[in-house]
């Protein structure tokens, strides 16, 4: 068994500087090196190293297709990935591999820390050593995510707090269905595309011209992160809205604003302008499963009638049953 560590930067590894906390080149490695011999842990493991290392916050499309080829390139020299990342976008990142990686059969898991290692009370050591021992698994063929103690699926999670140690959460439970023995064909990656996907957050109390100015930079995309189940303040003016934004190639999306969402349009009349224009509901997904998918469905489709068919049939687990826990 041989797995490889990629350090993209993170909290795991950063160090106080005048200006905050910022990543530090060339010393993770070895503290992760010496725990493994401290803890006798049966692994080996070869170390790649990005530079620059980033605060998880910088990352962008070029990072995410870099780690994806990366993991491409060096899928038949490894049992198992472990990508050491900061939290704040890791749900992200975990989400978007998911969809990237295809023919893919070995496990990629990511992890971190809100404590930097060389703090005595730091979580990132066991969190290395949960993300190597799952790494290990010949069961798990998709990305995941390993943090205080627990396993998600990397489309399922979403990070919910800025300090505790139980970062991330798996709003509809932690669910880990068996993928099965997933044919192993030729390992490739979907590059992430670069289109803009905008979000727009309804408000109570807020006129529309918010959601104007936004349409009016023609995005590819738009989410209306709706209430509840997917409903929505009604006017003619915002089926119009919606209407000329559809007219002029925009692929609209109705996301709730809920933690635990579950988008169904038929359920409240409130809802019924939003369906009867034509928005895609967004079932149980979070937001970063959603925007992961869109990026690798645009760049495969230029239809939204395809768009729209492909984001609701499940990929991977990116659709959890409701509640499940
Ligand atoms: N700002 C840091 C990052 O995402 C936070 C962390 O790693 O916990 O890189």
């Amino acid at each position: 068994m041989k797995l490889l560590l990629i350090y993209t930067g993170g909290t795991i590894g950063m160090v106080p500087s005048d200006r905050g906390w910022r990543p530090q080149p060339g010393y993770l490695e070895s503290r992760i090196r010496s725990h493994v011999r401290q803890e006798d842990m049966d692994v080996e493991f070869d170390w790649l190293e990005y530079n620059p290392l980033i605060d998880s916050s910088h990352i962008n499309i070029a990072h995410w297709n870099t780690l994806a080829e990366d993991i491409v390139a060096h899928y038949h020299d490894y049992d198992g990935f472990v990508v050491l990342h900061g939290t704040d976008t890791m749900a992200y990142t975990s989400s978007i591999l998911n969809f990237m990686l295809r023919g893919t059969r070995k496990p990629v898991i990511l992890t971190g820390s809100q404590i930097p290692v060389w703090e005595s009370h730091t979580d990132g050591l066991d969190n290395v050593a949960l993300a190597l021992q799952h790494a290990q698994r010949r069961d798990l063929h998709e990305v995941y995510l390993a943090f205080n103690q627990t396993l998600f699926h990397g489309a399922h999670v979403t990070k919910i707090d800025t300090d505790g140690l139980k970062t991330f959460a798996a709003p509809h439970g932690v669910h880990l269905a068996a993928t099965g023995e997933k044919e192993a064909s030729q390992p490739r990656c979907i590059p992430a595309s670069d289109a803009a996907i905008e979000v727009y957050y309804c408000l109570p109390g807020n006129s529309l011209q918010g959601l104007s100015a936004l349409l009016k930079t023609q995005p590819r995309a738009l989410i209306m992160s709706t209430y509840g189940s997917g409903n929505a303040p009604d006017s003619p003016e915002l089926r119009e809205m919606l209407k000329v934004a559809q007219n002029q190639g925009t692929l609209l999306i109705n996301r709730s604003q809920c933690y635990r969402a579950n988008v169904d349009m038929d359920r409240y009349e409130a809802a019924a302008a939003l369906r009867e224009t034509g928005l895609i509901g967004s079932g149980t997904m979070t937001l970063e499963a959603l925007t992961a998918k869109l990026r690798v469905l645009l760049t495969l489709f230029d239809n939204d009638v395809d768009i729209a068919q492909q984001l609701l049939l499940p990929w991977t687990q990116e659709l959890p049953p409701i509640n499940a826990s």
